[in-house]
């Protein structure tokens, strides 16, 4: 149903995503006045707080994670939407008592803040007390499994009460102002319409670059690595949205069907192919800013065998007719030199110069999508050198359309708050149906086992470095670079 939500219950309100992230995002939909004056949040946890205890909590993490932006008539506006009920969710029975605080045949969010192990568990309890009903939507964090097989366990589980039209799985990529951007600069402008296929691009670039370590998680971190908490959902999301046939409308299925097409015509990568298609790093003792810091293996609570990789540069092709021939690669890394996300769109050359004095083959024209910092699309063009010359003279230009700079100091919207809204709403366009989840897993699946067969150690990169030698092997093999 397209009902807003009238109730939002939020397990796991007491975890570092409720205080760092849903907290704060909710507080700027308050404050932008976006919230249903009725709507009420009931955060769920272990911990023992009256409702005023968790009311102060909000607070605190609010002024903690906003900062002094925060206003206090918001504040207490915003606070004063919540209780707090006591719950372990392993206690079946406790879930009488959430149904004693649920206003009834109200469309209702559950929100599920949890490690993704015990989703299974909540959903049972709610539908042992007949709260998984129609007026229903959960919303699910990442990761989901960390294979197909676990995936499917997981979503098995939060599928045997809900439909998939009550399900809204997060991959909070989809809710950044930059990545939406790839929607109109793709289908808003003829320019690049008409151009978008392998006639026009020679091929492409997505780089999610990260300079933070392991961030004291070392262990979290050793048991799921870089392809399956960057490739298979965050840069498989984008590689979806760049490459996919225009939807018919911007509604959920229609542009989740088309992502879906796009996962599916992945060309896997296997053993036989794994050595020129995807390389797999792990950063050792190098330095950041001229501050030295520790490799992987020496990072505090570090298990000196371990292979889990924390770089992964992969070429990547699509089997279709639009893409048939461009390469896709995709990079991302920890201890990289700079936080750093983008997408480079490489057109195809000019098939002859006749500017040859100043260039032996013109460079090619390129599109870069700023993913973040300093979000905003740049476009690389060829232009005369003005002057009074013999000779026409050209060289590469820029034509800067930075997001500061167009929307003039406006605060970036957090990827949460779009989510929020979106969900509160019931618009599933933002969120990953089941069966993209499950070929994504499919396609780095093959990748993870190809790894695995050929007992191939990650390859070591300096801190502080773009990645390992193979990874510009592995681009430099089709004569191309990666993107400086
Ligand atoms: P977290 O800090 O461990 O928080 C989990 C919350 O769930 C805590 O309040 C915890 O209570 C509660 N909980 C766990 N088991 C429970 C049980 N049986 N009964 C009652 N409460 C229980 O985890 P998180 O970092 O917030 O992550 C939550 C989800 O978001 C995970 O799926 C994670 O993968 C995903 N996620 C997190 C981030 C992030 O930035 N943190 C980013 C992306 C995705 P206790 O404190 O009592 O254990």
């Amino acid at each position: 149903n397209l009902q807003s939500a009238e109730q939002i219950v939020l397990f796991g309100a007491a975890g570092d995503l409720s205080r760092r992230k849903l907290f704060a995002a909710l507080y700027h939909l308050e404050s932008e006045q976006l919230l249903h004056g009725d709507l009420k949040i009931i955060g769920v946890a272990r911990n023992d707080y009256s409702d005023q205890e968790f009311q102060k909590f909000v607070a605190d993490n609010l002024a903690t994670f906003i900062g002094s932006e925060v206003t206090e008539d918001v504040v207490q506006r915003f606070t004063a939407r919540f209780t707090y009920l006591k719950l372990d969710f392993s206690d079946q029975s406790g879930y009488t008592r959430l149904k004693a605080e649920l206003k009834e045949e109200a469309t209702t969010l559950y929100y599920l803040a949890t490690p993704p192990a015990i989703y299974g568990m909540i959903c049972e309890g709610l539908n042992a007390h007949q709260l998984a009903n129609d007026y229903a939507r959960v919303v699910m964090e990442k990761p989901i499994g960390h294979d197909l097989a676990s995936s499917q366990v997981i979503n098995d589980q939060v599928n045997r009460f809900f439909s998939e039209s009550q399900i809204y799985r997060i991959d909070h990529y989809l809710g950044k102002e930059t990545v939406l951007n790839l929607l109109s600069l793709r289908f808003a402008n003829s320019l690049f319409s008409t151009n978008w296929d392998h006639n026009c691009i020679d091929h492409v670039q997505i780089t999610v670059a990260e300079s933070v370590g392991i961030e004291g998680r070392w262990g979290f971190y050793d048991e799921t690595g870089q392809m399956r908490d960057m490739v298979q959902n965050h840069l498989l999301q984008i590689l979806s949205l760049l490459a996919m046939e225009p939807p018919t409308d911007l509604s959920a299925e229609s542009i989740r069907d088309e992502k879906l097409k796009v996962l599916k015509a992945l060309r896997p990568i296997n053993k036989t192919n794994i050595h020129e298609k995807a390389v797999r790093g792990q950063y050792a003792k190098g330095y950041l800013n001229g501050q030295e810091v520790p490799g992987y293996l020496e990072e505090e609570g570090a298990n000196k065998e371990s292979t889990t990789e924390s770089f992964v540069a992969i070429k990547a092709e699509i089997d279709n007719w639009r893409w048939a021939g461009v390469p896709f690669y995709l990079r991302t890394g920890k201890r990289m030199p700079r936080k750093h996300s983008e997408v480079v769109i490489y057109f195809k050359h000019q098939p002859h110069n006749i500017f040859s004095h100043s260039y032996a083959q013109l460079p090619a024209n390129k599109l870069t999508i700023r993913l973040q910092p300093d979000e905003g699309v740049e476009l690389t063009v060829m232009n005369k050198i003005p002057g009074i010359s013999n000779e026409i003279e050209v060289k590469e230009t820029k034509l800067d359309l930075s997001f500061s700079q167009i929307t003039e100091n406006t605060r970036v919207i957090d990827a949460y708050e779009r989510l929020l809204l979106t969900a509160i709403d019931g618009n599933q366009s933002l969120f990953i149906r089941r069966d993209e989840v499950e070929q994504a897993w499919n396609w780095v699946d093959g990748i993870m086992d190809a790894w695995n067969s050929t007992n191939e150690l990650p390859k070591s990169y300096a801190a502080g470095s773009w990645g390992p030698v193979a990874s510009i092997a592995l681009i430099a093999r089709d004569d191309r670079n990666w993107d400086e």
